[in-house]
């Protein structure tokens, strides 16, 4: 740009932002700083500038000098970009790079992923052991040339390579490996492809026998696969979409989107949901191999067994996913950083993430107060952690279920990247209540050994203020928290809760009534246990449960055991939890009695809602919220009502009792913005119609955006609160 205006100066990447110092007439310095704000690249993000006036005249050029740290500041480090438009066209005419499948510019390409230090230059990054040619040092140094300064820079005759295997033969050549991936992915077969964060696994989305081996072959594993379409069109003939989708589907992030499906694919992919988990190309070797496949989608699910982290290195991966792919698609540069694809749902015509790993990690948050040395270990499902810089807070990609030994290993190696990439030390440490969790271990871990304070902080309070700080709010508000399952102040389990909250402290207000769990964390896995015992306590223990199908093909021993655990309360913890709610009527409506993925008697019980019915179940608000007469009310529709409608209809209540206890809570307090979190709240239709009841009774509503609203954003609200309780 400097060169566009024959302005003369210098830039320089420093730790705290970027410096541009340019010499030449006011005028052209003001069409050049505009110039700046207006056609900035894609991915970057201009939070402010600041423009100095001094007198100097020692320029004659226009160069980028090298970059610098300066105190303890960081720089930002950018997410990972999906290969630009131009890039892609310079794969058919750069005659450096024609077909060159690692192909990028300074406005596209691998970032986070192979960062390994700062400043962010190539001998810090994955592509150190590249030493690049005359051409691309060349380009990297023109400062008119789109690769100037792209720290991946590489062609085909400097760069990473692609490499093929199978039980019986290599190939190198990426042409003939792109011409027998399409043969493999046509008869049926699994291919282990090396993307950008990780591993993927990959087979025709069309073909019912490839989707169901490779469901087999990777255990356990009966989640809705995500699929890759060839472009828009092919995608927009299997799911719905509006321009919101759109636009995110084609963004520089390229994420998975949570789309209604349209037309079927195999039907394993979606196993039985009405959602396709969507998402375009977006690197060169993907666009390479649409070219040449057959079919136009294909499923691209993380390459791993069962819970365990994405895998990322080479040897690993032909260790572990030997028994699941018949061939494998690898290339010769590490993955430093590992990133999922990140998964999003537009509701509300706004933009929710499920799971935030690439595109959007690193990028922090930032906050209206100092949250320096603060780090904050996340819950312990879709764990992510969070740092403290300066105003900022830096949250780690989607980790996982700590539960898991190497998703805990990948958890601990990545605290101490973020250490090291931030220059970070913790001096202060937020977890969450939970006694068992595996992140609240750490904590005591980390007192121990480097002597920091701990302060535990409650599951959902930290929800809610996950959301409070995403919205700088930094005051009082009506905050529910609707979710699975969270330790609460009382030992119970909570998970329904309506609290006055702010940054520092909360304060109950109501929450959905007790049930116990009987058999406990079983009950979450068996939905049916959670209409038992739903039933045993809104009919005293008087209902005659063979009446229902669901009970019909469970054994009667069971029944009693669980019946016995009841009555005598042994085995059921009391679980406030909206999760468990919803996981009843899933089962009683007969979607789901045993789960076999996370959330899905909620998911299923979603899926099939009638869109069009806005009748709702009566409850009751008597000290807690009871659902006694939602349930009766379920059990004499159930003969007559489609399913579809009471499904809806339930919706509708759990969307009432949030609007008419935030309205309880107005007329007590006077406060008037609510804030929504937990993971229920990714619920499309139960959250679209919270908002539209509570903005119809001019409530302000707040809903995250910026970190899912599930057990993945836990981390900031930790990190906010717990800079509150240091002062
Ligand atoms: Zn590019
Ligand atoms: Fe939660």
């Amino acid at each position: 740009m400097a060169a566009k205006y024959g302005l003369v100066g210098e830039v320089d990447n420093r730790t705290d932002g970027v410096s541009v110092i340019v010499q030449g007439d006011l005028k052209t310095i003001d069409r050049f700083s505009n110039d700046i704000l207006q056609n900035a690249p894609p991915a970057s993000q201009i939070k402010s500038i600041e423009i100095n006036l001094t007198y100097f005249t020692g320029y004659d050029s226009f160069k980028i000098t090298g970059s610098k740290t300066i105190n303890n500041q960081i720089t930002e480090i950018s997410p990972d970009i999906a290969v630009c438009e131009e890039c892609l066209n310079d794969l058919g005419k750069d005659p450096e790079r024609i077909d060159y499948p690692f192909i990028n510019c300074t406005n596209c390409g691998p970032r986070f992923t192979i960062i390994e230090g700062l400043p962010y230059d190539r001998p810090t990054t994955a592509m150190k052991n590249f030493r690049m040619c005359r051409n691309c040092n060349s380009e990297y140094n023109d400062i008119l040339n789109r690769r100037f300064h792209a720290q991946p820079i590489a062609c085909n005759s400097c760069g990473p390579v692609y490499s093929y295997k199978d039980s019986v033969k290599s190939i190198g050549n990426i042409k003939q490996i792109l011409e027998e991936i399409s043969v493999q992915i046509a008869s049926g077969k699994t291919v282990a492809i090396k993307g950008l964060g990780g591993y993927h696994l990959m087979c025709d989305a069309l073909n019912d026998n490839a989707v169901n081996e490779l469901r087999k072959r990777k255990q356990r594993d009966s989640k809705p696969f995500a699929v890759m379409f060839r472009d828009m069109n092919a995608l927009k003939n299997y799911c719905c979409t509006d321009e919101t989708e759109e636009k995110e589907l084609n963004s520089w992030r390229k994420p998975i989107l949570i789309l209604k499906q349209s037309k079927k694919l195999s039907t394993p992919v979606s196993n039985g949901l009405n959602t396709i988990g969507a998402m375009l190309p977006y690197m060169p070797v993907h666009y390479m191999l649409f070219r040449i496949l057959k079919t136009e989608a294909v499923v691209l699910t993380s390459g791993n067994i069962s819970d365990e982290p994405i895998i990322i290195d080479d040897f690993v991966a032909e260790r572990l996913l030997k028994p699941v792919a018949d061939s494998f698609l690898s290339y010769n540069r590490q993955i430093i950083n590992r990133t999922d694809d990140s998964v999003i749902k537009i509701i509300d015509h706004k933009p929710s993430l499920i799971r935030r790993s690439r595109g959007f990690v690193p990028r922090p948050v930032d906050l209206k107060f100092n949250v320096e040395g603060i780090l904050a270990l996340g819950a312990e499902q879709k764990n992510s952690f969070c740092i403290g810089k300066g105003n900022q807070a830096v949250m780690s990609q989607y980790i996982g279920d700590l539960k898991n030994v190497p998703t805990y290993n990948f958890f601990i190696e990545t605290i101490d990247r973020f250490s090291g990439l931030f220059k970070f030390k913790p001096e202060y440490v937020a977890c969450d209540l939970h006694p068992d969790y595996l992140s609240t271990d750490y904590a005591e871990v980390l007192h121990n050994e480097l002597n920091v304070p701990v302060v535990r902080i409650q599951h959902h309070h930290a929800h809610i203020a996950s959301c409070i700080a995403e919205h700088g709010l930094d005051e009082e508000v009506i905050g529910i928290s609707l979710d699975g399952t969270g330790f609460g102040s009382d030992g119970n389990i909570w998970g329904g809760e309506f609290m006055i909250a702010d940054l520092k402290n909360f304060r109950r207000f109501t929450h959905f009534d007790y049930i116990p769990m009987p058999g406990g964390e079983k009950a979450i896995d068996e939905p049916w246990r959670m209409a038992f015992s739903y039933l045993h306590k809104y009919s005293d223990g008087k209902f005659d449960y063979k009446s229902l199908p669901l009970f019909k093909p469970i054994d009667d021993k069971k029944l009693l055991l669980v019946e016995e655990m009841l009555i005598s309360k042994v085995n059921s913890p009391l679980s406030s939890g909206a999760g468990r709610l919803f996981d009843a009527v899933s089962a009683i409506l007969g979607f789901c009695s045993k789960a076999s993925f996370d959330s899905e008697a909620p998911m299923r019980l979603e899926s099939a809602i009638d869109e069009d019915t806005n009748d709702f179940y009566p409850f009751r608000i008597t000290g807690t919220i009871e659902f006694a007469d939602t349930i009766n009310a379920i059990l004499e529709d159930l003969p007559r009502q489609k399913v579809s409608v009471i499904s809806a209809k339930f919706h509708n209540t759990v969307a009432r009792v949030i609007l008419k206890v935030s309205r309880k809570i107005r007329e007590e307090t006077s406060l008037n913005k609510v804030v929504l979190s937990g993971g229920v709240f990714q619920n499309k239709h139960l959250l679209e119609k919270s908002l539209y009841l509570l903005n119809r009774n001019r409530f302000k509503v707040f809903t995250n955006h910026l970190v899912p609203a599930n057990d993945g954003g836990i981390s900031l609200g930790q990190l906010v609160i717990a800079s509150k309780l240091r002062r």
